[in-house]
């Protein structure tokens, strides 16, 4: 009986030990970082201090956007094709100003609110070359819930399972084989996710983005068709009052855990089996 007990807590400490010694997101250096996104800004909304910090740290942050955000405008006099380049003019600035350089933007191009229609087979296809190719340490995408599967907005919800079922697909290599027998991608497996937009009773990680919350906020500005006026008339600037008052916004909303801005998230090894 003694012997047992002494047993359970030798593999109690071995376990709480080796969680002890896990990087935490924000502490990793030089590893290879591979973020989903749905549309052209929930990366940054979702992780941009995190992403700032990975790139502060000398990471290699990889971003994919699924869809060219075409849609989202009141604007009479705008167009799909107009939107789509200021979209991701709009998103190149944004994520440069968390460190990430424009060659590591991946664009699927997917229209805005249709990626739920998209080819299936291909769509994740897709996904899974780009895992198998970038091959990275940690993955971020938005939550599709593990036991809490959350009502996320068209897009977002096909996005968060298609990347998961891309994350499943690369690791077998019988998964799209013309992948590894023509384009030379070996299968992989991702060590280790980090979904963002998580339900609150799954968010399991909080990374403290103190440090880098301001430019998180001058990041999100920097997506100036999102916020009015310029979603009702599109202009390409800000009147200074009204982005101090979106970024005072930003402020209040941002989640705060113990007194510090925070990012939310769901830290997972792998994806369901049942
Ligand atoms: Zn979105």
């Amino acid at each position: 009986m003694r012997t047992g007990l002494a047993c359970f807590f030798l593999v109690f400490l071995s376990i709480v030990g080796l969680q002890g010694q896990q990087t935490r997101l924000e502490n990793l250096q030089n590893k290879t970082i591979l973020v989903f996104t749905p549309h052209p800004d929930d990366d940054v909304f979702g992780a941009g201090g995190t992403i700032a910090l990975l790139n502060r740290n000398h990471n290699k942050v990889y971003i994919v956007v699924y869809t060219n955000d075409d849609k989202g405008s009141y604007d009479p006099e705008m167009s799909s094709q107009r939107l789509a380049r200021i979209r991701r003019a709009e998103q190149e600035v944004s994520e440069a100003q968390l460190g990430t350089s424009k060659e590591n933007i991946l664009w699927m191009g997917y229209d805005d609110g249709m990626l739920e229609y998209a080819p299936q087979p291909k769509l994740t296809e897709e996904a899974t070359a780009i895992i198998r190719r970038i091959r990275p340490d940690v993955l971020l995408s938005v939550d599709p819930g593990e036991w809490y599967e959350r009502w996320h907005k068209t897009d977002h919800r096909m996005a968060a399972f298609n990347t998961i079922d891309a994350v499943r697909a690369a690791e077998f290599w019988l998964y799209f084989p013309n992948q590894k027998l023509q384009m030379g991608l070996e299968p992989y497996q991702v060590p280790e996710i980090y979904f963002f937009y998580p339900s609150p009773q799954e968010s399991n990680y909080f990374v403290n983005i103190d440090s880098v919350a301001e430019l998180k906020f001058d990041a999100a500005c920097k997506q100036v068709s999102q916020f009015e006026p310029a979603i009702h008339k599109y202009r390409a600037d800000w009147d200074l009052k009204d982005m101090e008052k979106a970024k005072d916004e930003m402020r209040r909303e941002q989640p705060r855990k113990d007194g510090h801005y925070v990012e939310a998230f769901r830290y997972s090894t792998g994806f369901n089996q049942y």
